[in-house]
């Protein structure tokens, strides 16, 4: 994509869909698809057989696993070549991530390896903190972690912070004292990149080893889930971090926090894709292999409707996370990683999708724990004993709407963000919502013309979402102007709006170019999942927008709005059953997900 091509964060509410501006999975170059293929390989041949000792907190054995991925590369795809990694795209890390993304705890174990542990040296370092550390992290010989969360700092990471840092008498050390709670990978690491206050005031970060003194980490968590991880709180009791260890610049931490959450939301998305199409095919292979009333449960209409269901999900899934990565990867292309500035462009090239990534945070979050719950309802009462993988995959997918932000604060982000972003003028939403406001009592549904091919229909109504999120969030704004941040309630169903038509433009445009080339019938599944995913899903979101319609006026002018509303999002429903019957039987004939 040329650069003038490439849509800004957020913009996608403002401007029709390209195929062209979004990457899909089935654009993966040979290369990608190679270091795929190796990641599945290591996870399927070296992960998935041990995972019964792995979850039993094998410390020893994740350690000869990860020193084992060190060495495929698998975790240096973001190190850069000269620190010992690959130095590779976007595309490359999210496609091993969503290849760890099956292996449970161990894909928690990497991922917050690669991601939150070592990004922040990655982008942040300077050439000596680099040097010093990365060719073991990429290694996979040392492992490493991330200290924010405290026990009064959870969603308020910065302001609540109280681990303090002062620096010694002779300035050559940082002292630390305080606690960090949650950390994962925190019995085992070895470098730890940590947050504290210096002087109780600047916010900043700290590379810290393991026998640092005045370090030591504390007692396992007992989990509900992802319990071959570890996870312990990190202890600093007048800590002495050598002063060449600050990271970055003193008081500059959040930048570092915050531009690797975003990150660490994005690559979460990218695990969500491996794990949910990875639970689709448990399913259906359970399902097709339980016989009850003389049949293969997987041939009654109930269960069909079921797989059918997940497969739209972990469809949507997939196609919102590739074509956030790609966007990202897009908006990085040209960049000089040996340019001394290169890390801050970079993490502010990242942070300009921060919306998008918070997207992919909730709704691969939410996506997976509705399909691990309907696999539990598929195995019966198997799925909810242990020694069925249906259970351990329901326990471990929880904690994904709780870490990387709470999707809580993931959903308020997003229209938090785009207000600022239209404030500033980065962002056409006000001219937008006004001239629709002007609009929408002349527009006429019933006269509108689409034309004849595949989708039509799904992408006038996507485009109809989009506008019904700019009327909401217009007049949610000119109701409550500077107050609306205290309205959580519409913030949040803006945010829904908002996740599910980027959800369905997603599908929407990787199955216009799975038409395009491929033809009608080859494509004919990718149709049926974004039809059927529609279908459910504009209703749906006419009942979210009615109810931040109905606390932004009343009377009469409540009714003309609503009338307003129901002209965007009138909708004539398809057949919805069909389509899904349709989905499983292809899901069915493919004993899982049928796509790639
Ligand atoms: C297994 C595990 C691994 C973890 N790994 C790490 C790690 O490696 N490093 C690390 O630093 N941390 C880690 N964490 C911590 C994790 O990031 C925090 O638990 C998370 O950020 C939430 O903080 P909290 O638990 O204090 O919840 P709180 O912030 O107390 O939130 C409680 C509830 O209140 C809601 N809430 C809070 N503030 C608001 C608001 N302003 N508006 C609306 N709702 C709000 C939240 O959404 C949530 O529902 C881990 C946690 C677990 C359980």
């Amino acid at each position: 994509m040329a650069d003038k091509d490439i849509p800004k964060g957020g913009e996608f509410l403002l401007i029709p869909g390209e195929p062209a501006q979004c990457f899909t999975v089935e654009d993966l170059t040979d290369e990608h698809r190679m270091i795929k293929q190796t990641a599945y390989d290591f996870v399927r041949g070296e992960i998935l057989p041990r995972m019964e000792e792995l979850e039993k907190q094998n410390a020893e054995l994740v350690r000869k696993l990860m020193a084992q991925a060190g060495e495929l590369g698998l975790l240096g795809t973001d190190v850069p070549e000269e620190f010992g990694g690959l130095g590779l795209d976007k595309i490359s890390t999210a496609v091993v991530t969503e290849a760890f993304g099956i292996a449970g705890a161990f894909a928690v174990v990497q991922g917050a390896h690669t991601g939150i542990g070592t990004l922040p040296i990655v982008y942040y370092g300077n050439n000596e903190q680099r040097a010093k550390y990365l060719p073991d992290l990429a290694a996979g010989t040392k492992i490493a972690a991330y200290g924010l969360t405290e026990s009064g700092a959870g969603s308020d990471a910065v302001g609540g912070c109280r681990t303090k840092a002062v620096l010694s008498e002779d300035g050559k050390h940082y002292i630390l004292n305080g606690e960090k709670i949650f950390i994962t990978n925190g019995g085992w690491a070895d470098v730890f990149v940590v947050f504290a206050k210096i002087d109780g005031e600047q916010f900043s970060a700290f590379i810290v080893e393991r026998g640092f003194p005045g370090f030591s980490s504390g007692a396992e968590e007992k989990k509900m889930g992802i319990k071959g991880s570890s996870t312990t709180p990190l202890i600093f009791e007048d800590c002495q971090v050598p002063v060449e260890n600050l990271l970055y610049e003193p008081g500059k931490g959040h930048h570092i926090a915050l531009n690797v959450l975003n990150i660490g939301r994005y690559k979460l998305g990218a695990a969500t894709v491996g794990s949910c199409k990875a639970v689709l095919d448990m399913a259906a292979k359970y399902a097709a292999e339980r016989v009850q009333f003389g049949r293969p449960i997987i041939e009654f209409g109930a269960i069909r409707e079921k797989l059918a269901r997940m497969c739209c999900k972990a469809y949507m899934n997939e196609s919102l996370n590739y074509r956030t990565v790609g966007l990202i990867d897009a908006a990085l292309e040209g960049m000089d990683p040996n340019d001394p500035s290169y890390p801050d462009k970079a993490s502010q090239t990242i942070r300009e999708y921060n919306i998008e990534c918070s997207i992919s945070k909730v709704f691969g979050s939410e996506a997976l724990d509705y399909i691990v719950d309907e696999n539990v309802q598929i195995h019966g009462g198997y799925g909810f004993v242990g020694e069925y993988e249906a259970e351990r995959c329901y326990r471990d997918s929880r904690i994904n709407r709780i870490y990387e932000g709470t999707n809580e604060i993931n959903r308020l982000l997003i229209p938090g963000e785009l207000l600022k972003r239209a404030m500033k003028g980065k962002l056409a939403l006000m001219p937008a919502a006004q001239k629709l406001q002007g609009e929408i009592m002349d527009y006429m549904p019933a006269l509108v013309e689409l034309p004849d091919e595949p989708l039509a229909y799904q992408a006038h109504m996507i485009e109809m979402c989009k506008k019904a999120v700019l009327f909401v969030a217009g007049v949610a704004a000119q109701k409550f102007m500077q107050k609306l941040a205290q309205e959580q309630e519409i913030l949040l169903r803006v945010a829904d709006m908002v996740i599910e038509t980027f959800a369905m433009e997603s599908g929407f445009l990787r199955a216009r170019k799975a038409l395009a080339s491929q033809g009608e019938d080859k494509a004919r599944i990718h149709l049926n999942l974004v039809a059927a995913y529609v279908d459910e899903t504009i209703p749906r979101l006419h009942q979210i927008a009615n109810e931040a319609l109905a606390m932004c006026a009343e009377g009469d002018e409540l009714r003309m709005l609503l009338i307003g509303l129901r002209k965007l999002l009138k909708y004539q429903p398809q057949n919805g059953i069909a389509l899904r019957r349709a989905i499983a039987d292809v899901v069915s004939d493919k004993g899982g997900y049928p796509l790639e």
